[in-house]
């Protein structure tokens, strides 16, 4: 198998997002590839700026659940070494923009939690059984236990 050159990590923020986001750096690692990290805005409201939907993490947007979002991203950019112009935050849904990113950033792999949920829930759907139905690249669904 060719080694992976762009690994596209997805962030939620939740509890187990350290979890996944190890796993995605020691695949990058062991692949010496890229990294990029991508996090959706779909839970704050979207202010009155000139923004498009993709958030420029370089100046302070004056809007303090951004502000705190970007922070968040930043850490996480910071801790596993990704080069600021890898860190995406789009306003958005998480299924479609990470799809859009990755195709768009000539991703190969991206990596994902899954809760593994079954019943109601798995009828209705999750990102990661999305991103994975829709990427035209390859998906990594790290399994999350109690989550
Ligand atoms: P869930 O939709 O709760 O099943 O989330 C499963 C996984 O999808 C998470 O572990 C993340 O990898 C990814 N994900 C969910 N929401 C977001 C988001 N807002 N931005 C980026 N990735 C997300």
């Amino acid at each position: 198998m060719d080694a992976y050159q762009h690994i596209l990590l997805a962030l939620d923020y939740s509890a187990h997002g350290d979890w996944v986001a190890q796993r995605a750096k020691s695949v990058a690692e062991k692949y010496q590839a890229k990294l990029s990290i991508i996090h959706v805005l779909d839970n704050i409201p979207i202010p009155d700026t000139g923004y498009g939907t993709v958030i420029p993490l370089a100046q302070d947007s004056g809007y303090d659940l951004l502000e705190a979002e970007k922070a968040k991203l930043m850490q996480v950019g910071e801790k596993l070494g990704v080069a600021q112009a890898d860190r995406w935050m789009i306003w958005g849904s998480p299924r479609q923009e990470i799809v859009q990113l990755a195709e768009r950033e000539q991703v190969d792999l991206i990596v994902v939690g899954s809760h593994g949920r079954h019943g109601l829930s798995l009828l209705l759907g999750s990102t990661a059984n999305s991103v994975l139905h829709y990427a035209r690249c390859d998906v990594m669904a790290i399994r999350l236990l109690n989550a």
